[in-house]
């Protein structure tokens, strides 16, 4: 697999879910091998292990005490097409903008600008297995030459128990919002998270149902849209992943322990 970046920059623009603010990002080509970074406020942010600040709700990197919101859904998409140069300038708020909760806006735009580079990229495959959990949630992450993710989740009442594989199809999560539980909502308020959220951008689900209008866009979206979060954490590595990997009600703590687990081995070697 060669590296790859974007024909020419690109914009995005549109709220953060959960600071509310209005940012703008432009999304840079970059030569080979410098591999994937946020730049705001003059700093350049790498996309590493190390730089993650947050995990409590969304994916946040840090560095020099600027930090940049809710990377997950774009390094999801970055993921998926294989794009392994770019900078992502942020202008005016510290937030990737949400869109419309999925990564589908993102991938629209991308897909038909990737460039191959001539460099060969480099892979991540996981050489045996790793498992780490948290109370009763855990992810296992197998070898294999796939790409290939399980999620099980259980969601009391209207959705119960779901389970999903993705076997590498983009279109079968690239769709899948955003998610909460209504019962959810004031303790997400009360932690100063969710300014941004909406039905716009949110899929609320209820006892008794959805309250978006539209429905869901998958019967099983909410372990669809766990499954993009984690493609997008695993992209923190910096650098394309091949395995297995088996989600048992995992999020963006577990993701970043797992992803934490898996760079020291390659560090060790
Ligand atoms: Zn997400």
């Amino acid at each position: 697999m060669k590296q790859r970046t974007i024909k020419e920059r690109l914009e995005f623009t549109g709220i953060g879910i959960h600071s509310g603010e209005k940012a703008k990002i432009v999304l840079h080509p970059e030569p080979e091998n410098t591999g994937i970074a946020f730049y705001r406020e003059g700093v350049r942010i790498a996309v590493s292990p190390a730089n993650v600040v947050n995990t409590f709700h969304s994916t946040d990197l840090g560095s020099e005490g600027v930090v940049v919101r809710t990377v997950e859904h774009l390094l999801a998409t970055l993921h998926l097409l294989g794009i392994s140069n770019l900078t992502v300038e942020v202008i005016g708020g510290s937030e990737i903008p949400i869109m419309d909760g999925s990564g589908y806006f993102f991938y629209r735009e991308l897909k038909g600008k990737v460039v191959k580079q001539s460099e060969d990229a480099e892979v991540f495959r996981i050489d045996e297995e790793v498992r780490v959990s948290r109370g009763d949630s855990y992810i296992v992450a197998l070898p294999c030459s796939c790409f290939e993710i399980t999620y099980e989740g259980e969601f009391r009442d209207y959705l119960g128990r779901q389970r999903y594989t993705f076997k590498g199809n983009v279109r079968d999560i690239v769709l899948a919002r955003t998610f909460c539980f209504d019962h959810e909502i004031e303790l997400i308020k009360k932690n100063g998270l969710g300014k941004g959220g909406s039905l716009e951008n949110t899929l609320v689900i209820g006892r008794d149902g959805i309250y978006n209008r539209g429905g869901l866009r998958y019967q099983d979206e909410p372990v669809r849209h766990k499954v993009f979060d984690l493609v997008g954490d695993l992209y923190l590595l910096g650098a394309s992943v091949r395995g297995k990997f088996i989600s048992y009600k995992g999020g963006h703590t577990l993701n970043y322990e797992l992803v934490k687990a898996l760079y020291s081995r390659l560090v060790m070697k």
